[in-house]
């Protein structure tokens, strides 16, 4: 069996077209979705990242302000920083883009977020409405994982779905969006024993671990769904996933590739996200179907 590939670039395409047509209305009600994005320091990845993320704001109409601190910015500055975006009522989403430098502590600014500006959803306020199962902002490569699943109504409910990595940012919020979609989730992590094994009990095989082509062909099982969320440079600068992709399409019966999988839906999401924060709908950025 060769998978099908799922195209994060189409569906990442159609999830922006539809933000672009309630843009429009929002805009014909008097309100422009403002995004603002705020970088500290000078990693190359994280400009192209913000860079990235401004430009599709403004493809689909939005306002966008970009935010450059310098690396030696104090951690008083920046939350001081928070606290003017949350009361500008032209920015309904604030975006920091992680990792920030050392000595700075990501939490602290995190939780300074007004939770309904936090399009990123990594507000406790947020991650414990996700866990109760009442998600409102949703964590945006989480929320595309399920939006790809969606958009080829891929089955869920019974299915047993392994998620590699528990990372506050990916692995945990996918897995728990996993569990009200009514899926038996098992989640591994670096301490996980017999790895292999549990992969190949995966009907949905989530890797989220940020280790190049570590999920290899013998791991998975005939005809699973494997997302791969992982994106790696190689030492010949090639860009890959955590799944090693040659090995393991033949055996899974729909894959995503990288580049072009997750990544581009982590944007598309984004953009949804700040779009419903302008609209005051928080509540219903959540995928839809909690099957509950
Ligand atoms: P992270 O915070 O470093 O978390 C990695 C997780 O993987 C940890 O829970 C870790 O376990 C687990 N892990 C690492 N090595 C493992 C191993 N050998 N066996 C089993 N589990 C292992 O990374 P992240 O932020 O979640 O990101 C994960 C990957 O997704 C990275 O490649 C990142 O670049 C990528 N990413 C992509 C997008 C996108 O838009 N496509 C967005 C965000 C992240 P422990 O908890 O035990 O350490």
């Amino acid at each position: 069996m060769a998978a099908q590939i799922i195209d994060g670039k189409t569906i990442a395409k159609t999830v922006k077209e539809d933000v672009r047509g309630l843009v429009e209305s929002l805009k014909a009600r008097g309100i422009q979705p403002g995004l603002a994005t705020v970088l500290v320091g000078d990693d190359p990845a994280s400009h192209v990242y913000v860079r990235n993320k401004q430009r599709s704001c403004e493809e689909l109409g939005m306002h966008s302000v970009g935010h450059h601190l310098p690396a030696t910015t104090s951690q008083d500055e920046l939350l001081a920083l928070i606290d003017r975006l949350n009361r500008d009522p032209a920015i309904h989403g604030i975006l920091v883009q992680l990792p920030l430098p050392k000595p700075l502590r990501a939490e602290p600014v995190l939780y300074r977020i007004a939770p309904e500006k936090d399009i990123d959803g990594l507000h406790p306020f947020n991650v414990g409405k996700l866990t109760m199962g009442e998600p409102r902002f949703v964590p945006c490569t989480p929320a595309g994982v399920m939006a790809m699943l969606q958009y080829h109504k891929l089955p869920i409910e019974g299915k047993n779905a392994v998620v590699v990595g528990r990372s506050n940012l990916v692995g945990k919020p996918t897995a728990l969006l996993l569990m009200h979609r009514n899926a038996t989730v098992t989640i591994c992590h670096s301490k996980t024993a017999d790895l292999s094994g549990v992969c190949r009990r995966a009907d949905i095989l989530i890797a989220a671990m940020g280790k190049a082509q570590f999920i290899r062909g013998d791991m998975v099982k005939e005809g699973a769904v494997v997302i791969d969320v992982g994106i790696n440079r190689r030492a010949d600068g090639k860009l890959v996933g955590d799944v090693a992709f040659d090995e393991v399409a033949p055996k899974a019966s729909w894959i995503t590739p990288v580049p072009g999988g997750v990544g581009p839906m982590t944007i598309a999401m984004l953009m949804q996200n700040t779009m419903l924060a302008a609209a005051g709908d928080g509540e219903s950025s959540a995928p839809s179907g909690s099957g509950r």
